[in-house]
């Protein structure tokens, strides 16, 4: 798949318009205020972010990019949807930390900047893309030899339709309805595999669960909703 056909417009346009509300822990956007601290955590515990070169793929508003930045990482934010990255970048001047932000495909960045990171994170983006392998090709080729990347999506079976899609945005009004595409939800046996065709080795795959009502967000070892991945470039290839 070309690089150009590797976007949903009507996913870039579904955030572009609830952009300004992206910094507001209430919002529609609550869910990854709550969860940011918890996988910023777990990022900065597996790579030691101070120092590192990070670049974050879908990054919207700026959560986990700013999150990077303030635990000592340099840090590139790349998203195709004008409207967050308009706010991501508005916001670096109430923070007062440094983030590079590019309205750039992931495939195109990684044909400029092959081998340049430390560290890739594609969180809660897989989701909304035509083609994910796509993604997580460039994703592996940014990495240098060694170097780790981290994503999170959400699982394929009637347990996520049930609680991700019809408790998320019908019965809780948590989300908008028609955030999710459940069609687009990833098993974690192909994440996986798309990891190993990409050259990444898969290290650790963990679940995280989300109390709507409690707004808690913690790890465990349950993968059957929310997962994290997290892979690294096998040294010795490419
Ligand atoms: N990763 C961020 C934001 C998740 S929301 C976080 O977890 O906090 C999903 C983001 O993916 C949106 O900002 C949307 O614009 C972006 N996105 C969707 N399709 C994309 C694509 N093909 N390339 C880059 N970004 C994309």
């Amino acid at each position: 798949m070309t690089t150009q056909t590797n976007v949903d417009p009507s996913e870039l346009e579904k955030f572009g318009s609830l952009a300004h509300r992206w910094w507001d822990p209430t919002s529609e956007f609550r869910p990854l205020h709550d969860m940011n601290p918890v996988r910023l955590d777990w990022i900065d515990q597996q790579v030691g972010l101070r120092g590192k070169n990070a670049i974050d793929i879908g990054c919207g508003g700026g959560l986990l990019s700013e999150g990077m930045a303030s635990r000592g990482a340099t840090v590139t934010g790349l998203d195709l949807s004008e409207k967050p990255l308009g706010v991501a970048r508005l916001h670096l001047h109430e923070s007062g930390l440094s983030v590079d932000y590019q309205q750039i495909s992931a495939e195109d960045w990684a044909e400029q900047h092959p081998s340049a990171y430390d560290v890739v994170t594609c969180m809660e983006m897989l989701e909304h893309v035509p083609d994910p392998s796509s993604i997580i090709e460039a994703c592996a080729k940014l990495l240098k030899p060694g170097g780790q990347v981290f994503f999170s999506t959400i699982n394929r079976n009637p347990k996520a339709y049930a609680l991700a899609v019809v408790g998320a945005e019908y019965v809780l009004g948590l989300l908008p309805k028609g955030t999710h595409d459940y069609a687009r939800f990833i098993r974690p046996a192909e994440l996986s595999s798309w990891c190993r065709h990409a050259g990444l080795q898969v290290e650790e795959i963990i679940g995280m669960k989300y109390n709507p009502f409690t707004h808690k967000c913690t790890l465990e070892r349950n993968t059957d909703i929310n997962y994290f991945l997290r892979a690294r470039r096998i040294a010795s290839e490419k």
